[in-house]
């Protein structure tokens, strides 16, 4: 019964759904999407992008995953729950369509990317991925910080939010201090939130605590979650409570 279908022009009938085969898409290019993942830090985002990866590969496709900021010599998207993948470090003047038309040219397979740290992208960058998407149905899932430590949307986000097919704000997992779920990235610079500054500092979005991150002789820096209400106030703790405010004994 199933080959009446392809006696029928399928505009005109409602198919029973079915997963094509991976090489289906060259001969069907169905149509591919740009996705963007988005949240605060260590909100689940590396997780849910190797898990996306994993689910990829279980039906067949074959993806390059792209991450900025690795300082590593191996670069790799890893997750706080000890996950990881290799993966390949791209910079602001990394040509993302060359980049896989270079995997093409070598022979390999390339239905999607992974695009991790996507915050760091430039405006150019998003359009290229963008090409990927409408012009080689290659799926792309992006996976950014939402805004930076100003909290302002970072360039990258900025123009996932204003072209992409699709965009999620990633369940918060983390909490503020305080236990309201945590929105925004402060920075704290030995000791004191700070407002101002570069966009990036180096170790930008590793976790809290990156080890060797602040080995140099600059300030030590780091960042931490909070809620919007204790972002405004610039409360890192219960201790740091201003005049007035709740403080330990
Ligand atoms: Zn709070």
């Amino acid at each position: 019964m199933s080959t009446v279908e392809t006696d029928r022009p399928t505009t005109l009938v409602s198919l029973p759904a079915s997963v094509p085969a991976s090489g289906d898409r060259r001969r069907h290019p169905a149509p591919a999407h740009l996705r963007f993942f988005h949240g605060p830090m260590d909100c689940g985002k590396s997780t849910l992008a190797l898990q996306v990866d994993h689910n990829q590969q279980r039906q067949g496709r074959h993806g390059v995953l792209l991450t900025q900021g690795d300082r590593s010599s191996a670069p790799q998207i890893s997750s706080r729950v000890g996950l990881s993948r290799s993966a390949v470090e791209v910079d602001a003047g990394t040509d993302l369509k060359l980049l896989v038309r270079d995997r093409w040219a070598d022979g390999h397979r390339v239905d999607y990317l992974i695009v991790d740290e996507a915050q760091f992208l430039t405006s150019d960058q998003v359009d290229q991925l963008a090409d990927l998407v409408d012009q080689s149905h290659v799926d792309v899932y992006a996976f950014g910080l939402t805004t930076d430590f100003r909290a302002r949307l970072f360039p990258g986000t900025q123009r996932l939010l204003e072209i992409a097919d699709d965009v999620q704000r990633v369940q918060v997992e983390v909490l503020c201090w305080c236990g309201l779920p945590g929105l925004l990235n402060a920075r704290v610079v030995d000791g004191a939130m700070v407002r101002s500054g570069e966009t990036v500092v180096v170790a930008d979005t590793g976790p809290a605590e990156l080890p060797g991150a602040a080995e140099d002789s600059s300030p030590a820096v780091r960042y931490q979650v909070l809620c919007r209400r204790h972002y405004v106030r610039g409360e890192l703790s219960p201790t740091t409570a201003g005049p007035g405010q709740l403080a330990l004994p």
